[in-house]
C-alpha cells in the first residue's frame, strides 16, 4: 500500500449502506482490513479521498482546522520573503483534499472542489478566518471540476466583508491587481512565482514576446528589468485591460498589447519574419485528463514550433505546460519534436538551460505525484 490518497470507483468491490456526499467512510481491503478514513464522493470517478491511514483517528472539525493552520504555518517563510501572497492550502498536498486557499494580504480566496471539502465548508471557513492576519474569506468555488462531483458553483463572501476592489499581490517590490471575483483561479497565478523570477533574470536588454500574457505579470517584470521592447498577446480583453492597469501600478511601459488568438498571432509574426530575444509561452491547461493528452500535445507542438521559429540568434524561450496529464518527460519530447521541425536542430541547436516548476507553496507529496502539474523549460537557441 503506497498511501495514495485516491480510491477510484473501479477499485471498490462494495459500499456498505448509502453514505451521503462528503460523509466520512471507512475504507477496507477486500479482506476486511481497515485502511483508513476517507471522504465519500458518490458522483465522482474518484469515489473516495483519504483523510488518513489510521481508522482509529476520527475526522473532526479540530483535525481539519489543525491541518489548515499547520499548512498556513508552513507558508510563513514564503510570506516573509518579499511577498504578501501565497497558496496556504494545496488540497491533498496539505492533507485537506478538495481545498485550495490562497492568501493575498489580509484576504483569503478559497475553492472547494470535492464533496468532502463541501461537507466541511463551515469548519474550513472558520479555520481560514482564524489564521493570523486574515480579515476576510472569499469563496471562488466555480471551477469546472465541481461538476464531476455534482456540486453547483458557489461564489461569494464566506467570512468578513467584501474583498476590496483594489486588492494587490505584492512581490519583490512590484504590485499586481488581483481580481478575486472575475479573475482566473483565485485571481492571480501564484504558481508562476518562480517563472516571474526567471523572467526578471533574463529580460534585460531583450526584445520580449509574452504569449498568453493574461494580466501581464511577465510583461511588467520584463519592463522593470530593462527589456528593450515587449509585446503581450492574449485573447482576453479584460485580462489585457488589467495588464495595462498593472503597468500603471508599477510605473512601467509594457509596450504593445495584442488581443488575439495566440496561434494566429504567432503565425502572423512568423510570416512577417519577426524575431524576439526572449519568448514566454504559458498556455492555459490544454489537457484536462488523459484522454485529451494526444490533442494537447499537438497544440503544444504547434505553439513551440512557432515560438522556436521566432527566436532571434541566442534567443531564450521559456515554455510551460500546466496540464497535469502531460508529464515532464512527454512535454520535453514534444518540445524537442517542435525544435526538430523548426529545422533548428540541424542548422543550429536548441539547448535546455534551465527547468521551472511550481513554487514551494505548491508542494508535491511523495505518495501523490499527481500534485505536480506545472513544468517549464528554459531553452536557448544558437
Ligand atoms: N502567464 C500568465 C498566465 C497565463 S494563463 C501569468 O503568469 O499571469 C493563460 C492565458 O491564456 C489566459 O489569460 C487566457 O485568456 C489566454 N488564452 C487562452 N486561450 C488563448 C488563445 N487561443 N489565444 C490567446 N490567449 C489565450
Amino acid at each position: 500500500m503506497r498511501r495514495h490518497p485516491w480510491v477510484f470507483s473501479g477499485a471498490i468491490e462494495r459500499v456498505t449502506g448509502t453514505p451521503e456526499p462528503g460523509e466520512t467512510v471507512l475504507v477496507c481491503t477486500a479482506q476486511g482490513t481497515a485502511l483508513g478514513l476517507a471522504a465519500f464522493s458518490p458522483a465522482s470517478q474518484i469515489r473516495a479521498r483519504m483523510w488518513n491511514f489510521d481508522a482509529e483517528q476520527p475526522i473532526t472539525a479540530e483535525l481539519i482546522a489543525g491541518r489548515i493552520a499547520a499548512a498556513a504555518q508552513r507558508r510563513e517563510h514564503v510570506l516573509a520573503g518579499g511577498t504578501n501572497s501565497a497558496r496556504l492550502v494545496f488540497s491533498e498536498a496539505d492533507g485537506v483534499p478538495g481545498l485550495i486557499a490562497d492568501q493575498y494580504g489580509d484576504t483569503v480566496v478559497c475553492q472547494l472542489t470535492t464533496a468532502g471539502a463541501e461537507a466541511w465548508r463551515e469548519v474550513i471557513a472558520d479555520a481560514l478566518a482564524a489564521l493570523p492576519g486574515v480579515a476576510r474569506v472569499y469563496e471562488r468555488s466555480d471551477a469546472d471540476v465541481r461538476e464531476r462531483e455534482a456540486l453547483a458553483p458557489n461564489v461569494g463572501v464566506l467570512r468578513g466583508d467584501t474583498p476590496p476592489p483594489n486588492l494587490l499581490a505584492h512581490e519583490n517590490g512590484l504590485k499586481f491587481a488581483v481580481d478575486v471575483e472575475g479573475g482566473h483561479k483565485t485571481g492571480f497565478y501564484l504558481d508562476q512565482r518562480d517563472g516571474r523570477a526567471a523572467v526578471a533574470q533574463w529580460a534585460g536588454g531583450r526584445n520580449v514576446l509574452n504569449v498568453f500574457s493574461y494580466t501581464g505579470a511577465f510583461s511588467v517584470i520584463a519592463a522593470k528589468h530593462g527589456a528593450a521592447s515587449i509585446m503581450s498577446i492574449d485573447s482576453s480583453g479584460p485580462a489585457l485591460a488589467t495588464a495595462s492597469r498593472n503597468a500603471q501600478l508599477n510605473s512601467v511601459d509594457i509596450g504593445e498589447v495584442l488581443e488575439a488568438d495566440a496561434f494566429t498571432a504567432l503565425r502572423g509574426l512568423r510570416d512577417r519574419a519577426r524575431h524576439f530575444d526572449l519568448i514566454l509561452l504559458d498556455p492555459p491547461k490544454l489537457a484536462n485528463n488523459a484522454k485529451q493528452v494526444e490533442k494537447a500535445t499537438r497544440a503544444y507542438k504547434d505553439l513551440n514550433l512557432l515560438a522556436i521559429k521566432l527566436l532571434a540568434p541566442g534567443g531564450v524561450l521559456m515554455t510551460w505546460s500546466c496540464s497535469g496529464a502531460v508529464t515532464p518527460d512527454l512535454f520535453q519530447k514534444v518540445v524537442a519534436g517542435a525544435a526538430l521541425d523548426a529545422a533548428r536542430m540541424s542548422s543550429s541547436s536548441v539547448r535546455i538551460i534551465g527547468r521551472l516548476s511550481q513554487p514551494i507553496d505548491h508542494p508535491v507529496p511523495l505518495a501523490f505525484p499527481e500534485a505536480e502539474y506545472l513544468k517549464g523549460l528554459i531553452l536557448q537557441a544558437d
